[in-house]
């Protein structure tokens, strides 16, 4: 994990958004909103604050939030879901994901993960000495092949690591690929992991939980965040639902590697979560008019767009333009064209790299006329 001189090499995302601000470029790559969230979540953050709520919360999480979850689960999914067993808030999706990694996996396990994927599966898979089997995505349509996952799933598979809405493509399973997923885990008695932290940034075909699906529940891990839906990607707050043997398991990692986090934020999130679906759908709809636009303004600056079904990103091919190399394209990008991306390399194992090297991930998180001005600056790179 460490840089070629002993320094911490920096995720992908740091790098870009420090090279974007010394270059003063518009900032498309690490993925965070630039305006803030419903004045209700922020509101209820500082009441909660004012009123002292500063010390460590219950480790599991506070009851309130606990229950505000078991609600969201129940009204968008229809899922039951026992609050002082079945969910546990973690520090982000990052956390809920690292420590269920390091709950369920023994060294030498495999986890079949989806590739590209989001860089701190690897780092997770890693730090619990198991073993990454990548299925990939291919552009631009980004969908699994069902052979190719069949066979990736074995009797060694401990884990099938799903993110959907995905990033970095923006992608969603299709149904039948969910069906499979739970087949696959059935068959090989596997436990799914599902990081749905983009659960409300669908644009058409509303996001279906796999923990939904018959055969799934009792074997699912599903993780989520308040990051994406509130905007509040500092606070970190995230969760996770699953039988509660399995919140047993994670907890009791959870527990030595935070213990508890962000107690003023944790009522703030409960509010977030109880708001009416006007803001869940609204949110979707001013996610998918921003991607609409970044969309336009790329295909028009020349690049093949992979269209997104949702999520913050939009996935470009370089090669219209005469590029063939993501990585070098974005490390010039600010400097030469005020506008930073991130390589789709950044996501992927070294194995495949060819594959995915001449594409580019753009964030559409953020405000209409910025994409407007980031596309203008686009526009003269051809
Ligand atoms: N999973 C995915 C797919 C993400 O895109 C992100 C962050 N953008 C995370 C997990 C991490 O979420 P958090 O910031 O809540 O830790
Ligand atoms: N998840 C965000 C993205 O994909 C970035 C998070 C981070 O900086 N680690 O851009």
């Amino acid at each position: 994990l460490l840089g070629g001189n002993g320094e911490v090499a920096p995720t992908i995302f740091a790098e870009m958004t420090a090279l974007a601000a010394r270059t003063d470029a518009i900032n498309l790559g690490q993925g965070f909103p630039d305006e803030d969230g419903p004045a209700e979540v922020l509101d209820a953050a500082r009441r909660a604050i004012a009123e002292g709520l500063n010390q460590y919360p219950p480790g599991r999480g506070t009851p309130d939030l606990l229950r505000a979850i078991a609600e969201h689960q129940q009204r968008f999914y229809g899922l039951a879901w026992d609050p002082g067993t079945e969910i546990l808030v973690t520090a982000g999706a990052t956390e809920a994901l690292t420590a269920t990694l390091l709950a369920l996996l023994e060294p030498g396990d495999e986890v079949v993960v989806f590739e590209p994927f989001y860089d701190s599966y690897a780092a997770a898979i890693a730090l619990a000495g198991a073993r990454l089997v990548p299925v990939r995505l291919r552009w631009p349509a980004f969908q699994p092949d069902a052979d190719e996952l069949a066979s990736a799933v074995t009797d060694r598979t401990r884990v099938i690591l799903i993110n959907d809405p995905h990033n970095p493509t923006g992608a969603m399973f299709s149904q039948d690929t969910r069906e499979l997923v739970v087949r696959l885990a059935e068959r090989h008695d596997a436990i799914i992991v599902t990081d749905e932290v983009y659960e409300h940034l669908a644009f058409g075909a509303e996001h279906s939980p796999v923990a939904a699906m018959p055969g799934a529940r009792g074997r699912t891990v599903s993780i989520s965040s308040a990051g994406k839906t509130f905007r509040t990607t500092g606070w970190k707050i995230g969760w996770l639902t699953a039988p509660s043997a399995l919140v047993t398991a994670i907890l009791t990692v959870k527990q030595y590697l935070t213990y508890a986090n962000g107690s003023p934020f944790q009522p703030a999130i409960a509010a977030g979560l109880r708001l009416p679906d006007a803001f869940f759908t609204g949110l979707a709809e001013d996610m998918r008019a921003k991607a609409e636009t970044l969309g336009r303004g790329l295909e028009a600056a020349g690049f093949a767009v992979s269209r997104p079904a949702a999520t913050y990103f939009t996935v470009v091919d370089t090669r219209p333009l005469g590029f063939d190399d993501a990585a070098s394209f974005c490390r010039a990008l600010p400097a030469r064209g005020g506008v930073a991306g991130v390589p789709l390399g950044a996501f992927v194992t070294e194995e495949h790299d060819g594959e995915f090297r001449s594409l580019v991930r753009f964030a559409a998180c953020k405000r209409i006329d910025v994409l407007r001005e980031a596309a203008d600056r686009l526009a003269q790179l051809a």
